[in-house]
């Protein structure tokens, strides 16, 4: 909101403090401060929330009841009644020459004195009623003094909506932000290049103004808007593209040869042929290491839906090019995960692995012989990336499932010498505008498939009382071979001890009572990483029955029996992270199912535990979800201004973000440093974005 100031904007109006307009004093600045309005330009930057069109005036013979109407006439008659409280109403008769009506307006007799006395012309905006004749109460009201259209403010034109704070109404800040526009004289600088301004005929700075807050017609008002949310896409989208030129301009990267031995035996002994989504991804991937510029990728699927094979792809070639390559994972049961599924198909081929987490006890002999080049393949956690660990050759980066490994952290790595190739993994399925602005910089390949024979988790929202017949459903499933996961929203792996307590409560009263007799286990963060593993490699083995977990199951644990989950107190996990824990389940041919527990107490929340009963589809879930939560807190946090836009709007603006895209595209590729004059403006705009990259 108040980053404006940073953008090239026009000085004089726009910088003095908004006591510079009348009616604003002590009060009511700070009032408007509680909006983020200062200046003059942040209030000509405070847009509309919503239009209404009252721009039709209707005679008063043909205003019917119940329909919202706008009319102007002579008020005929008017007199103020006292009311009990100190208050007093209006009571005017309208007229025009088609016919009369009743306006009364409460707590504003006084009006009849002065801007509503007898003989005055006025607009009346309002719903109409029967009550002994033509009525409108209350309704807005404004005096065509005038005559000049350009005037009116409240009604009889489309008139806009504001977001609003304490001690601020519609008709102040209308009036404020109309005067400050009067102010406006000249031609604002402006950032967008004419030639864009044209192609896509969005009005001057000046005209996008005026015409966002009070349009001639809908139309205008929405091109406007667009105007300025396209602004900031703008500049967002050079911002990035910029950067990664630079990038790329300074990073020597690594051609990797795509047709080794390696790649060819992978390829001959994956049990099963890849989807079309993976098979897509493989090409991009492997397009990308072949060429001379550094890889830099994203890689996005749905839980299961095979990224791993196609990551191994990318470490084959790697090797038979004679790299090595760090596959880092955001914990150590994820690493340890990797490291034994990779190790099963790399190590009958020869690859050399190694294991590098905070945990392994000989750091310092595996650094040795990463640093030799005698370990070709390392997975790891970000331990891989300490000073301490130097590669001989580092070919290749596969990151999984954190978010926001950025150019920053790139540049880092590439400061170790070539820069390697990039491959960043997540099941996290980002809706398309996010993932664009949270990864700009990046290429982007999405597999949207699933190997075939999986079917859907059925989801299933579960009364309390019904608790008792899911643990016997639960126990039938044991007897059958399954297995089954309970889920508690608790302890995170920094949490503190304490707040184990009432999961272990909840352990042993099961473990005594409905599930006595079956083999479960107790995973949780403040676990050490051995146990951690060997309750996973147990659940995996199926030497246990029932496993219950806090969140630390999220990522890891892979079992293909496991058929059941609960999820206890669904309510307050987030959307995304409930469709990444029942993926956990399904993994095999049966039928799974995950039953959400904890009875949602709002209509919104009910409304969201629904929208995962019924979509299986992570990205419908991930748009579902920052449509209900918004973009910043989809992302767990607030990053720091970068997804604060002023204008643009990431579940609206897709198109506008596309024509951005391509645009900014276009702009750096003829202008790389932005030195012409017509991209100056740009240039000094993109610093606002520059932050979030750093
Ligand atoms: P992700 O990492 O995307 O969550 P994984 O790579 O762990 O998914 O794959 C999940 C399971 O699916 C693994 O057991 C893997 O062997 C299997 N799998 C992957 N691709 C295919 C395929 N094309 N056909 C059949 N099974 C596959
Ligand atoms: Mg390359």
């Amino acid at each position: 909101m108040d980053n404006w100031k940073d953008v090239d904007r026009p000085s004089g109006c726009f910088d003095d403090a908004v006591h510079a307009l009348p009616g604003i004093g002590e009060k009511r600045a700070a009032a408007l401060a509680a909006l983020g309005i200062i200046t003059i330009g942040d209030l000509l930057f405070h847009f509309p929330r919503d239009y209404r069109d009252r721009s039709v005036i209707q005679s008063i013979a043909d205003v019917s009841p119940g329909t919202v109407v706008t009319i102007e006439g002579e008020v005929t008659s008017a007199r103020s009644l006292r009311l009990r409280g100190g208050k007093s109403m209006a009571l005017l008769t309208v007229s025009d020459d088609t016919g009369a009506i009743k306006v009364t307006l409460f707590g504003r007799g006084f009006l009849v004195h002065n801007a509503l006395k007898k003989g005055t012309r006025c607009l009346f905006t309002g719903t109409a009623s029967e009550y002994k004749g033509l009525a409108l109460q209350n309704p807005e009201y404004e005096p065509a003094t005038s005559g000049d259209d350009a005037d009116k403010l409240h009604t009889g034109r489309i008139v806009p909506v504001y977001p609003l704070a304490d001690g601020i109404t519609q008709r102040g800040i209308r009036r404020w932000i109309f005067d400050a526009l009067k102010r406006l004289t000249g031609a604002p600088p402006e950032t967008l290049p004419a030639t864009v301004l044209k192609q896509h005929g969005f009005p001057d700075v000046a005209t996008g103004l005026r015409h966002v807050h009070f349009p001639p017609d809908m139309q205008s008002g929405k091109q406007a808007r667009n105007r300025f949310a396209y602004e900031e896409l703008l500049l967002m989208q050079c911002c990035i593209l910029k950067r990664r030129n630079a990038c790329v301009e300074t990073a020597v990267g690594i051609q990797h040869v795509a047709d080794g031995r390696l790649l060819d035996r992978l390829r001959h002994m994956l049990p099963f042929t890849l989807t079309t989504g993976q098979r897509r991804a493989v090409d991009d991937i492997l397009h990308d290491m072949s060429a001379p510029r550094p890889m830099f990728r994203l890689l996005q699927g749905d839980v299961g839906c095979g990224k791993t094979v196609v990551a191994l792809h990318a470490v084959a070639v790697a090797v038979d090019t004679g790299n090595q390559v760090a596959f880092m994972a955001p914990t150590e049961i994820l690493a340890e995960q990797h490291y034994a599924t990779l190790h099963t198909l790399l190590k009958p081929l020869g690859v050399r692995m190694a294991l590098l987490t905070g945990a392994t006890p000989n750091a310092g002999k595996v650094r040795n012989a990463i640093a030799g080049g005698d370990i070709q393949v390392v997975i790891g956690t970000h331990a891989l990336f300490q000073k301490q660990t130097v590669f001989q050759r580092l070919g290749l980066v596969i990151i999984d499932e954190q978010h926001r490994f950025g150019v920053a952290q790139r540049d880092a790595l590439g400061r170790k010498g070539v820069t390697p190739d990039i491959l960043h993994t997540t099941a996290t399925p980002i809706p398309r505008t996010l993932a664009i602005t949270l990864y700009g910089g990046m290429d982007i390949s999405v597999i949207d498939d699933m190997p075939p024979g999986r079917k859907p988790v059925k989801t299933v929202l579960t009364p309390e009382d019904k608790r008792d017949d899911l643990y016997q459903y639960i126990r039938t499933q044991v007897a059958a071979g399954q297995q089954a996961y309970i889920v508690c929203p608790l302890v995170e792996e920094s949490e503190h001890f304490a707040q184990l307590t009432p999961l272990i409560d909840h352990y042993t009263e099961l473990t005594e009572g409905a599930f006595a007799g079956l083999r479960m286990e107790l995973l949780h963060g403040r676990l050490d990483p051995r146990e951690k593993e060997t309750i996973m490699m147990r659940f995996k083995a199926r030497e246990i029955d029932v496993l219950f977990a806090t969140t630390v199951i999220e990522v890891g644990v892979d079992s293909p029996t496991a058929t059941v989950m609960v999820i206890e107190d669904a309510g307050r996990f987030g959307l995304t992270q409930l469709h990444q824990l029942r993926g956990r389940v399904g993994r095999g041919t049966t039928q799974s199912w995950c039953f959400l527990l904890g009875k949602p107490t709002t209509p919104e929340g009910r409304q969201r535990l629904d929208t995962v009963c019924r979509c299986d589809n992570g990205f419908d879930i991930a748009e579902a979800d920052m449509k209900l939560r918004g973009p910043g807190d989809y992302c767990g946090s607030r990053q720091s201004g970068m997804l604060d836009f002023r204008v643009a709007d990431l579940l609206q603006d897709v198109r506008l973000l596309d024509a951005a895209r391509r645009d900014a595209a276009d702009i750096i590729e003829k202008d790389p440093e932005l030195t012409a004059p017509e991209h100056q403006p740009i240039a000094r705009g993109i610093q606002r974005f520059n932050d979030m990259f750093t």
